[in-house]
């Protein structure tokens, strides 16, 4: 039962620290689900930008500046000095970066490139370290953009390059202009990086609204998870308590029936099932112990008569009086008495010697001669006497049949001289 209740207790220990790891678990996943949908997010976007930059740019180098070339046009980076003149397409790249910017939370794009042209050797140059990192990148694999996350004054940015490949309508122009850093370029030669730089506090926002739903079917969840556990406790609770109940019931009624099969029925002391057990005991202990043991076996005089004369009902009367006076004569925690069957009555003294035991013997009898409890059918006197027999073994030589034997043979001395009178064994 105890080891029952324990396991029950380990049980609501497991399933706390159990829903607190769920709960742990859950609060890391919506976090870690927060960032790993912020970064996703904004390299989605990053790349939405560079691709519509980059398709805008080459649909106006083949569709505008071709026609405008052929019309004799200027195409120049300063065409808004010049008549006749439309921007470059790295120069309308660029424009076009800054407005669409204006329309996407701060996002910039810049084109940077490791050989620039002279008029763009400050801005359009590898100007750091990401720069560097990027054209060196994109030159090994200029099909997989290189992008990283960094902290700035306006927080968490995304820098995202692509790479600007040299289109075949730009080679001759850019071979032959006159102030053109290079002059072997081919098709698919890296001209350039194209970056586009997104702060994330724009892009958080939305994801946040994202990540709040998700957050409330987990609140959710973890609501249902919490009430099931809340009611899972309170039904292990409530049968922890009908489990104590129940043992306590089940203990006393085990004590109850102990005391019923061990107490005779009519006189309510010690029966013979109980003297059976008990005399091994102190055998066993006297033995071990080499102190004394007596035994008084005790019997009614003229009982039979006492019946016969009475009546049954009465008879029973006298002998809980008898019972209870030599019950009462037990004087130590250990002196034990018992109802042999009948009228006969055993008494176990442990640790009384011979002189002892006759003292308690003839109190016995002394004591119920004095109740007087009328025996007008008696063979002889007018009231109701024991007999007694008193056997002792010492020095561990203790004989359980011997020595009831021996009691016995003294019982039927007393009834043999006279009665109402206490016989001992003398060892020879
Ligand atoms: P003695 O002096 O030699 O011991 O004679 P006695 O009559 O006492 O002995 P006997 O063994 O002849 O009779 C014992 C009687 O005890 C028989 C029976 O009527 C009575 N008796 C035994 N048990 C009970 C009991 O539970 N209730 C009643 N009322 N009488 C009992
Ligand atoms: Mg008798
Ligand atoms: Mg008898």
């Amino acid at each position: 039962m105890r080891q029952l209740l324990k396991n029950i207790d380990i049980s609501i220990v497991l399933l706390v620290v159990a829903f607190s790891l769920g709960i742990g678990a859950m609060i890391l996943h919506v976090s870690s689900l927060q960032s790993s949908l912020l970064r996703a997010s904004a390299i989605n976007t990053a790349s939405i930008f560079s691709h519509t930059l980059t398709a805008v740019r080459t649909l106006y180098t083949s569709d505008v500046v071709l026609a405008a070339s052929a019309y004799g046009m200027d195409v120049t980076h300063d065409y808004l000095l010049k008549k006749n003149a439309i921007p470059l397409p790295a120069t309308f790249t660029i424009r076009l970066g800054e407005l669409m910017g204006k329309h996407a939370g701060g996002a910039y794009s810049r084109l940077y490139s490791a050989l620039p042209f002279p008029w763009r050797r400050v801005e359009g140059g590898l100007s750091d370290e990401f720069a560097k990192k990027a054209w060196d990148e994109l030159s090994r694999d200029p099909g997989k953009p290189y992008s990283r996350f960094v902290e700035t004054g306006q927080g968490l940015v995304l820098r995202y390059a692509t790479a600007d490949l040299m289109r075949p309508a730009c080679v001759e122009c850019h071979n032959s202009h006159p102030q053109s850093p290079r002059r072997d370029w081919k098709a698919g030669d890296l001209g350039g990086v194209l970056e586009v730089s997104l702060p994330l506090q724009g892009i958080s926002q939305q994801v946040a609204g994202q990540v709040a739903n998700i957050r409330l079917i987990y609140s959710l969840v973890g609501l249902v998870m919490l009430g099931g556990f809340a009611l899972a406790i309170y039904r292990l609770k409530l049968s922890e308590k009908t489990l104590i109940q129940g043992s306590e019931e089940l203990e006393v009624a085990n004590q109850t029936l102990k005391d019923i099969s061990e107490r005779d029925a009519l006189t309510q002391i010690a029966n013979r099932r109980c003297y059976d057990a008990r005399l091994s005991s102190e055998v066993s202990a006297a033995k071990r112990s080499a102190a004394p043991l007596s035994m008084l076996l005790i019997d009614i005089d003229y009982f039979k008569l006492y019946n016969d004369g009475y009546g049954h009902e009465q008879g029973d009367e006298a002998l809980i009086q008898v019972a209870n006076i030599a019950n009462d004569c037990m004087l130590r925690e250990t002196d034990f008495l018992a109802r042999y069957g009948g009228e006969e009555f055993v008494a176990l003294l442990p640790f009384t010697d011979v002189e002892g035991a006759i003292g308690i013997a003839e109190n016995i009898r002394a004591k119920i001669e004095a109740a007087a409890i009328p025996h007008a059918f008696a063979s002889q006197g007018d009231c109701v006497t024991v007999s007694v027999g008193i056997a002792t073994q010492t020095g561990g030589n203790i004989d359980a049949r011997e020595l009831f034997k021996f009691a016995d043979a003294e019982l039927y001395k007393a009834k043999a001289n006279g009665r109402n009178r206490c016989e001992v064994y003398k060892h020879k």
